[in-house]
């Protein structure tokens, strides 16, 4: 049996971190989105988290997936605009890997790149997106990648989420240089070279999260 690496109390922890993120890089998010979009990342994103904090203490208790399902269907019912659902499908999907996990379990580190290959994939389908069209993919895929390649090489978790991140962040530096392929930024055409894209921005923070909160 592979070791547990990351245990329950990781993952609560990594959301709660979340909804700090959300309030702390709220107007950020709107500067950026205001810049190329239609200004509504940060509100969108603080509004689903604020709902997840309400209900947290009430799941607490249940298992990863079924926790991490309540945070998706929170963010999938009380966000409007893109992200919202696309964040929401994430943490949705990201638990299923572990669903037969008790309430207490943990998880290896096979796993833990098996739940973010769920998460990643779905906000791919959803946004129907791949890397280059400047969108939070430019920052998942070659992070979710990267981290799949370091812990298969036998990296320990930490190590291979700090690749991960720093790949991400690449990612979420070259949308700054492409003209968008998806959503509204899309209708700017080259206006939109120079600026980050808001999606790939809160992304590159939230893997941030996933990685401060793990053990050395
Ligand atoms: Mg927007």
């Amino acid at each position: 049996m592979a070791e547990e690496v990351l245990n329950k109390e990781y993952f609560i922890n990594v959301v709660n971190d979340l909804i700090d993120l959300a309030e702390e890089k709220k107007d950020y998010y709107t500067d950026l989105d205001s810049a190329i979009g239609d200004g509504d990342h940060g509100f969108n994103l603080s509004l689903g988290f604020r709902e997840v904090e309400r209900n947290l203490p009430e799941w607490k208790d249940e298992n990863i997936n079924t926790f991490y399902k309540k945070v998706g269907q929170a963010l999938l019912d009380k966000v409007g605009g893109s992200s919202g659902p696309l964040y929401g499908s994430f943490f949705m999907k990201f638990g299923l890997p572990v669903k037969t996990k008790g309430a207490d379990e943990g998880v290896t580190a096979e796993e833990f790149v098996d739940m973010m290959e769920r998460g990643v994939a779905i906000i791919e389908k959803r946004g129907k997106a791949k890397v280059g069209e400047k969108t939070m993919v430019d920052t998942l895929r070659p992070a979710q990648d990267k981290l799949k390649e370091a812990v298969e090489s036998g990296k320990p978790i930490k190590e291979a989420m700090k690749e991960a991140l720093d790949t991400g962040k690449e990612g979420l530096e070259s949308t700054r240089n492409i003209v968008a392929k998806k959503g509204r930024a899309m209708r700017l055409g080259e206006r939109a070279i120079g600026h980050l894209d808001p999606g790939a921005a809160s992304s590159a923070d939230i893997l941030e999260v996933f990685y401060d909160n793990m053990p050395d």
